[in-house]
């Protein structure tokens, strides 16, 4: 099959059956649920814009395993060009959608997991590397997306997997057969999870001895028997529901999370890539958080392009654009998103190929990125919060505007600029609540903090990553650490 468009791509994820329930309910139609249907917009651009000549050498890459185009959330990066040009369209997509477009989690899923079966592989003599490759083959020749699961719900924190009082806490296999294995458990979380046609299972931590059956690692189907998604609820996500574009500020695209638990899903053995070998359950977390942390480097940023541009306007909407305290905020906004996108193309440019042949970012320089992802985003939602005004959260709604009575008196006090109509003062003000406050906060806001992983993992990761030894050794051969002292060496010389 050739690259789908957005329409084949959203018939697909109809044609899949899913099994998803939002309060209380199972949700039938689920394609065209208010609450869901824009974050499958945002996905959906993925293959959108995967069409258009003027965005092809962003979207698409050319495939290692057959030499075809393929969409480039399907490839496996071949050179530090690949992930450079990763973090870029995650920019495009981000400032296309304004929210979380979901694919990346697969994209770093298989990149990760292609350099780790490869290693098991040459430690154990296993044979995950060559499934994996028929796997990854399968999902570009399909243009398919894969959820990339890795959190579990992980219980009490301070006790392993197989400690747990309730063993499901984690996921973990719980038989083995002669034709596969029977998995059991939950991944918590998980972005894109109802619009992905595949999912990726992998563990969330480094598992050690007694957790053999905690190290597993598979793919299948996303209406796999035994499957549910439980929707993640966003501020105002009701505001979706309502017959209002004003109000939800961003009318086309949005994000998704859900918790998806696995009742007993039966996995054949040619989809599993990791079953007991707890020594590379790590190296799989670090991989595969490290290319998730790079990707925060470009979406993120393409998000905070649409938020800096859209106080920007709130400020000439007002009339406030030339108050030099206004150009100075934009100012500061701008140097905290492009040193996002400045951390995210490092950590590209300093990539390395891979035993596997694959390329990794720079581990150091992804963590530092992520690591400033849980800051920059809110400082700079902060100021457009401050250039966007009170307004922001106490304007009426659009049922009001539209009101025969109500109507005129709302346009005539919430007016700004004379030559600009009310409602585009208030739709970008209702953007800016949404990026913020609203649906899309939970991607620009909170998953900035602990999507990819919460800050203190990657502290953990940038301790490692420091080389202190070295920068002593600088220090120490600066210093003269270790000669003589001069009154003792003029002592020797008499
Ligand atoms: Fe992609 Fe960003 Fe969403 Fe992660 S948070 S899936 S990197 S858009
Ligand atoms: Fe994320």
């Amino acid at each position: 099959m050739a690259l789908r468009t957005p329409d084949e791509y959203i018939k697909s994820i109809a044609d899949l059956g899913l099994e998803i329930y939002m309060f209380g309910e199972k949700v039938e139609d689920y394609t065209n649920h208010p609450i869901i249907r824009p974050s499958l917009n945002s996905m959906a651009m993925t293959y959108e814009l995967a069409q258009y000549p003027e965005y092809e050498s962003l979207m698409l890459a050319t495939s290692h395993l057959t030499g075809t185009k393929v969409n480039r959330f399907t490839h496996i990066h071949q050179s530090t060009d690949d992930l450079v040009k990763k973090v870029k369209m995650q920019r495009l997509l981000g400032q296309k959608t304004g929210a979380c477009f979901q694919r990346c989690v697969g994209m770093d899923a298989i990149n990760a997991l292609w350099s780790v079966t490869y290693d098991i592989d040459q430690a154990e003599g296993t044979e995950y590397h060559q499934r994996f490759r028929t796997y990854v083959q399968y999902l570009q020749e399909n243009d398919l997306v894969a959820d990339g699961a890795m959190t579990d719900p992980k219980g009490d924190r301070g006790l392993a997997p197989s400690q747990q009082s309730d063993p499901d806490l984690y996921l973990h296999i719980v038989e083995r057969r002669a034709d596969g294995i029977v998995v059991r458990g939950a991944k918590a979380h998980q972005t894109g999870a109802c619009n992905s046609q595949e999912i990726i299972v992998m563990p969330t931590i480094a598992m050690r001895e007694s957790d053999e059956d905690y190290a597993v690692t598979f793919s299948t189907p996303a209406n796999a028997d035994g499957i549910t998604y439980i929707y993640g609820r966003q501020s105002s996500d009701t505001r979706k529901l309502e017959d209002n574009d004003l109000d939800v500020g961003n009318k086309r695209f949005g994000g998704q999370e859900a918790l998806v638990v696995f009742d007993d899903v039966f996995v054949p053995w040619e989809r599993v890539y990791m079953a007991g070998e707890i020594a590379h359950s790590g190296a799989l977390v670090e991989r595969f958080a490290g290319f998730h942390r790079q990707s925060y480097g470009g979406c993120k940023v393409g998000v905070g392009d649409v938020l800096i541009g859209a106080a920007a306007l709130a400020a000439d909407y007002n009339g406030a654009a030339k108050a030099s305290h206004v150009k100075d905020k934009l100012i500061e906004m701008t140097h905290l998103n492009e040193t996002l996108f400045s951390c995210g193309l490092a950590c590209s440019h300093e990539g390395h190929q891979m035993p596997a042949g694959n390329y990794q970012i720079d581990m150091l320089l992804a963590n530092v990125c992520k690591q400033n992802v849980t800051r920059f985003p809110y400082e700079i939602a902060r100021l457009a919060e401050d250039l966007a005004g009170g307004l922001m959260v106490t304007m009426p709604s659009e049922q009001d505007l539209a009101d025969e009575k109500i109507g005129p008196i709302v346009e005539k006090y919430l007016a700004g600029q004379s030559a600009v109509p009310t409602i585009d003062r208030l739709r970008v003000l209702r953007l800016i609540e949404n990026l913020t406050l609203g649906t899309a906060a939970v991607g620009y806001r909170t998953e900035s903090m602990h999507g990819a992983g919460s800050p203190q993992a990657q502290r953990i990761m940038i301790s490692r990553q420091s080389n202190m030894e070295h920068k002593k050794e600088l220090a120490r051969a600066l210093a003269g650490v270790g000669q003589p002292a001069k009154a003792k060496r003029a002592a020797a010389s008499r």
